[in-house]
């Protein structure tokens, strides 16, 4: 006794596209179409592109895949995005005249010595300004000693 005829057995049943009397399990089916084929005498098939086990007759076969069901998912699979790869950046070799050695960071010498604690030294002015300079100077090292972390 087969329990084939149950409902969930016979929905694995496919029709045979040689023969529409045989009725062949899904997982038997392309072992099937091989044997059935070769003793086929009727009209030429042709096998769908899109499923193996679509097998057409010939003058069906252009309206076949016009409304193939694997069509869109044959489409899909050739058609999926590939993983956009990020290439490398464009090397742009620098125009004649840039200089690669030049420090880009901005140096600010007025500023790196406020900021630092050593006695700045006045050229040229006269010696009133020169000590005003001097008891600033003082006083600034004094702010900077007691700002600064001990
Ligand atoms: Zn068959
Ligand atoms: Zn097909």
């Amino acid at each position: 006794m087969s329990k084939i005829n149950t409902v969930e057995d016979y929905s694995t049943l496919l029709e045979c596209p040689y023969d529409a009397s045989h009725r062949i399990l899904e997982s038997r089916f392309q072992t099937h179409l091989i044997k059935c084929k070769k003793h086929y005498k009727g009209e030429k098939k042709e096998t769908c592109p899109f499923n193996s086990t679509h097998i057409i007759n010939k003058s069906e076969l252009e309206h076949h895949l016009k409304t193939c069901v694997d069509r869109k998912n044959f489409e899909r699979s050739i058609q999926a995005p590939e993983p956009i790869s990020h290439p490398p950046p464009e090397f742009k070799p620098l125009p004649d005249g840039e200089d690669w050695d030049v420090d880009v960071r901005a140096y600010n010498p007025a500023q790196y010595a406020t900021n630092t604690p050593v006695l700045r030294s006045l050229q040229g002015a006269s010696k009133s300004v020169r000590k005003q300079f001097r008891n600033d100077e003082r006083k600034r090292l004094l702010a900077l000693k007691s700002n600064g972390p001990e």
